[in-house]
């Protein structure tokens, strides 16, 4: 959706295809605070920072208002014997990144100020970390979309090639074009396949929960990483997020368990209080499928010869941080021909090979 709303309209007539099961943006939490990450890929780092940094323009150049994107800061709990050590990391990551703003060491009584639902816990703060709603962004691109004259069709599609044509084949439609552009998460391995692609893609299970509470004031709270495998991420009136689960064997399925729930909740127990407000709320489960290739890295560019295929996938936990940048660096490629990623990702070859 992001690349297609920066394509040159002047140059291509684009259609998007988007049948929206197991969207992964939809589904997401929406934290955007790379920066402390022990991930040792530097590649995917340097994708990672740049696509952080890369927000101020995605918001100025779509117009994205508080309840889709904000830099509300994020707080990492760590045990307080780590705090110091992380600061210290920080504070080097922040040499090559400015847009961490203030980076800060909380006492247990600060944190509990910046976030009233915390047990008291030592915190460090960044105050650029963002959140961005996946669902709430992807509802603004879609309406930018159509204003700009873009087809979309929501609907399953497979794409086959007819001498130099592409064809894309949906349940009402059958359409040839010039160029295909792939973003369909862990789906590019079942759509590139019959056309003689070996992918490295696997689909991972996501489950989060979504409670509506009584804190209006929520708007204003950072989001919270927590010391383990859940995070907080606050939106407006009150709407909040605990999640998310990292289910590799559940592949493709997307109902909601009662495992999710209770690991979910279990380990929120250990750093919030007033948690009962949040019981006798209703809650929903959001679900979506993740796209990892075997180093947890992403891909993007084109695979083929000629320069009439383009992909990008495996997104992973990261995909809202690095996605919108990804689009534009593909948009910017397709509409002046500039490229220059070797600093963000291996050759695409280690992803994706023609095998016939
Ligand atoms: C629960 C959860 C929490 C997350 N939290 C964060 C976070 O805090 N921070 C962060 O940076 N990232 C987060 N992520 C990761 C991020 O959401 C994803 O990496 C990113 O959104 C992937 O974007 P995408 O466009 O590649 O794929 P998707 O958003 O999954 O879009 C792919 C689309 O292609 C469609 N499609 C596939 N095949 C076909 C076909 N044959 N025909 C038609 N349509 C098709 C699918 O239906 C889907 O709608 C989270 C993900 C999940 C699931």
């Amino acid at each position: 959706m992001t690349l297609a709303n920066y394509l040159d309209t002047t140059q291509f007539a684009i259609t998007l295809y988007d049948d929206e099961i197991g969207q992964a943006t939809r589904a997401s939490a929406g934290i955007i605070s790379p920066w402390v990450s022990k991930r040792r890929n530097k590649k995917w780092y340097q994708l990672a920072k740049d696509g952080a940094a890369f927000f101020p323009k995605l918001v100025s150049d779509f117009q994205l208002d508080e309840s889709i994107y904000t830099r509300c800061g994020t707080l990492i709990l760590r045990q307080e014997t780590q705090l110091e050590a992380l600061y210290d990391f920080a504070q080097t990551r922040k040499e090559e990144a400015p847009e961490m703003g203030n980076i800060t060491l909380l006492s247990k009584e600060e944190t509990s100020l910046e976030l009233p639902l915390l047990k008291e816990t030592p915190a460090l703060k960044i105050s650029g970390g963002g959140r961005l709603d996946g669902k709430a962004y992807l509802a603004r691109l879609q309406q930018l979309a159509i204003d700009k004259g873009l087809s979309i069709v929501k609907e399953r599609a497979t794409l086959t090639k007819k001498g130099s044509d592409w064809v894309v084949t949906t349940a009402t439609h059958s359409d040839t074009f010039d160029l295909a552009i792939i973003t369909a998460g862990p789906s590019l391995k079942p759509i590139l396949g019959p056309l003689g692609y070996h992918v490295d893609i696997r689909p991972q299970k996501g489950q989060l929960l979504e409670f509506q509470t009584p804190f209006l004031e929520s708007e204003q709270w950072p989001v919270v990483m927590l010391d383990g495998e859940a995070d907080l991420i606050p939106f407006q009136q009150g709407k909040i997020l605990i999640g998310a689960t990292h289910e590799n064997e559940a592949l493709w399925d997307l109902r909601p368990t009662k495992e999710a729930f209770e690991q979910l909740w279990h380990h929120s127990q250990s750093f919030l209080k007033k948690t009962e407000e949040f019981l006798t709320s209703p809650y929903q489960y959001r679900i979506g499928t993740r796209a990892y290739t075997s180093d947890f890295a992403p891909f993007f560019g084109s695979p083929s010869e000629d320069d009439t295929l383009f992909v990008a996938s495996g997104l992973g936990s990261s995909g809202l941080t690095v996605g919108p940048f990804i689009g534009y660096l593909l948009a910017q490629r397709l509409n002046t021909n500039a490229w220059s990623v070797e600093a963000y990702q291996k050759p695409i070859s280690n992803y994706l090979k023609k095998v016939e």
